[in-house]
């Protein structure tokens, strides 16, 4: 960020991290301008010696000549009359080759460089670049002098680990300009590689890495030019989590919310989907969480392997805060997730950003409004949470970008409401926004029934959206079938509690059996073990063979001569449908089983 030395105002007031300034007047007397979510530097009086300090903050409100701004850091301090240095920007990532694998704070400060260089806390007022500035990438430009381009056209490839990463026109230009220079070679982010002439005539260097501001989405220009456009989702993100793709379905490019009672199985479930995810790229902002659970997210993700290969980290960016850090990052860090996700979709990736948890987001924004005195909504959330929260959610999405790829941006979001109560503000407008409802619950994770996501609670909108893939994909009645299934449960679920009432002796031998129906469809194909080798991970074509399978036993008609029979029967069956799910697919033991359930279930 460049960093202009001349003071354009003066602190007037300090109140925690949200600092009044108020704005000097110019040469003609006017006060200098300032806008919204601009950033500025404060520069706190040093003593001799001492280096000088500045701080970064973002301005909240602006009144005639005085101005709010919130302070990423700590503010002791600061004092009335202090100097402020405008930088004419609005919080900013860099975008660039080099962000894979990466783990940052919420201003994008590379965590383990700063661990290397200044122990696990950055100094305050310290930036350093979120891309190493010395590295060297191999740039292929795609383009030759006289070729014609507009924002977000294609410049050029560089290899960056497993992926082609695309060298883009600035997001921001304007109109079409024209390449004049351009060169190939090994190169910092920072090295021109191609140069510009713009349509007003002036010439503009590029180079690998390009700054967006994080609270604007990244295609934002690119959408309303008509470069680009927003598709609906048309097909599932599958996790090969049965419960997931099956029953409550998450779209690529769509969009979901997973509640997160203590101990619910939260942080394995999350992990599962970023690793089994048909995505090619994870972002993670693991926001005020504990700064114990920061730690164990940098020291264990790394090493956690890909099925794909390699490491899962290698396609990977974490974004970490801890509750230690100042309010202001712990709420940037979200965009700051966002805005890299987008970046990537640009390039017709398919991203997935886990944001972990959205209600620790909301929770700083509240302080930030309370310290500002906004009129306080409900809970003392600010008025605009629901807009914020729809306005988050919306930067997910399918779009077609320049090159007519297309790239998606998928968006769990976690919550974690006090007491596991779900009115509570930010998780209703989380539900009143997101199209999956993946409800962990902390009975079910008692029950030691995982994933722990509650079938009675969750709910998908997905699964009639995309009703047109899984009829030409698995079969035209999939999403019918599943619809059953779901019944089913409810009603074996009904039949439960009848029976606590009455005991099994008070329910017919027709409720029995369908009790006994949706345990074993519960106990086979919702619950699946995140510790087994093979059961972990159940890819699409394995889960439409064991459903038809399942669906095809429950169907099957039989008679029981009394509820004992029937208990036995699905024992066994149960019994025989969970070797199967342990067993290395289409291997002897697989075909065994499978041949054992057909005699049994099927006679
Ligand atoms: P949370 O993050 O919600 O506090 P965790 O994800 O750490 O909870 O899960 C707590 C424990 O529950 C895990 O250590 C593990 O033993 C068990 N568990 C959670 N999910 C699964 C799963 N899918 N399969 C098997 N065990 C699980």
């Amino acid at each position: 960020m460049t960093t202009p030395n001349i003071p354009t105002a003066r602190v007037i007031g300090v109140r925690d991290d949200i600092v009044s300034i108020r704005m000097l007047r110019d040469d003609e007397g006017e006060y200098h301008p300032i806008t919204k979510n601009e950033v500025v530097l404060i520069c706190p009086q040093r003593h001799d010696g001492e280096r000088q300090e500045q701080l970064q903050a973002e301005v909240l409100r602006v009144r005639h000549g005085e101005a709010d701004v919130q302070v990423f850091e700590n503010t002791r301090g600061v004092s009335i009359g202090d100097a402020v240095q405008q930088t004419g920007q609005m919080l900013s990532v860099a975008l660039g080759p080099g962000l894979l694998g990466q783990v940052y704070d919420g201003l994008q400060n590379p965590l383990e460089l700063i661990a290397g260089q200044h122990g696990f806390f950055l100094p305050r007022g310290l930036e350093v670049d979120g891309i190493d500035g010395q590295q060297k990438w191999s740039f292929q430009p795609v383009v030759k002098v006289g070729t014609r381009v507009k924002a977000g056209d294609l410049l050029g490839r560089v290899p960056e680990s497993r992926f082609s990463h695309k060298i883009m026109v600035p997001f921001n230009l304007r109109g079409e300009a024209e390449v004049t220079w351009v060169q190939e070679g090994s190169f910092t982010v920072t090295t021109p590689v191609v140069r510009l002439r713009l349509e007003n005539g002036d010439e503009r260097e590029v180079c690998m890495q390009q700054h967006w501001p994080v609270r604007v989405p990244v295609n934002r220009d690119l959408l309303r030019e008509g470069y680009n456009q927003r598709l609906y989702p048309q097909q599932p993100m599958l996790t090969s989590i049965r419960l997931i793709d099956t029953f409550f379905p998450v779209a690529l490019g769509g969009t979901a919310c997973i509640p997160g009672p203590f101990g619910a199985g939260k942080t394995v479930l999350q992990g599962l989907i970023s690793r089994y995810s048909n995505v090619d790229i994870v972002v993670i902002v693991a926001c005020g969480e504990r700064a114990g659970e920061v730690v164990e997210t940098i020291t264990e993700f790394p090493n956690m392997p890909d099925p794909r290969g390699g490491t899962l980290m290698d396609r990977t960016v974490i974004i970490c805060n801890t509750s230690s850090m100042p309010v202001a990052a712990r709420e940037a860090s979200i965009y700051t997730g966002i805005t890299i996700s987008e970046y990537y979709r640009q390039m017709g990736y398919n991203v997935l950003l886990i944001a972990d948890s959205t209600s620790r987001w909301a929770q700083a924004m509240r302080e930030t409004s309370g310290r500002l005195e906004e009129i306080p909504g409900e809970e003392a959330f600010p008025a605009y949470l629901d807009s914020a929260v729809r306005a988050l959610y919306e930067r997910a999405g399918l779009v077609q970008t320049n090159d007519h790829s297309q790239g998606s941006l998928t968006l769990i979001g976690t919550v974690s409401p006090a007491g596991g109560n779900f009115e509570e503000p930010v998780t209703q407008s989380t539900l009143r926004t997101v199209k999956t409802f993946l409800g962990l619950s902390a009975e079910r994770a008692y029950k030691r029934a995982y994933p722990a996501v509650d079938p009675l609670i969750s709910w998908s909108r997905y699964l009639d959206q995309l009703a047109d893939w899984f009829a030409q994909t698995l079969s035209p009645q999939w999403v019918g079938s599943v619809k059953r299934m779901l019944e089913l449960i409810r009603q074996g679920e009904q039949v439960q509690q009848m029976m606590q009432v009455t005991g099994e002796e008070g329910v017919t031998l027709e409720d029995y059996l369908d009790w006994q129906k949706a345990q074993c469809l519960d106990q086979v194909y919702l619950q699946q073990d995140a510790f087994d080798d093979v059961d972990a991970s159940t890819p699409i074509e394995r889960q439409q063979e064991l459903f038809t399978l399942l669906l095809k036993c429950l169907d099957h008609p039989r008679e029981y001569p009394d509820k004992e029979a029937v208990r036995a029967h699905f024992v066994q069956l149960t019994g025989l449908f969970r070797n199967l799910n342990y067993s290395r697919h289409d291997g002897p033991d697989y075909r065994r089983y499978r041949q054992e359930i057909q005699q049994l279930g099927l006679a």
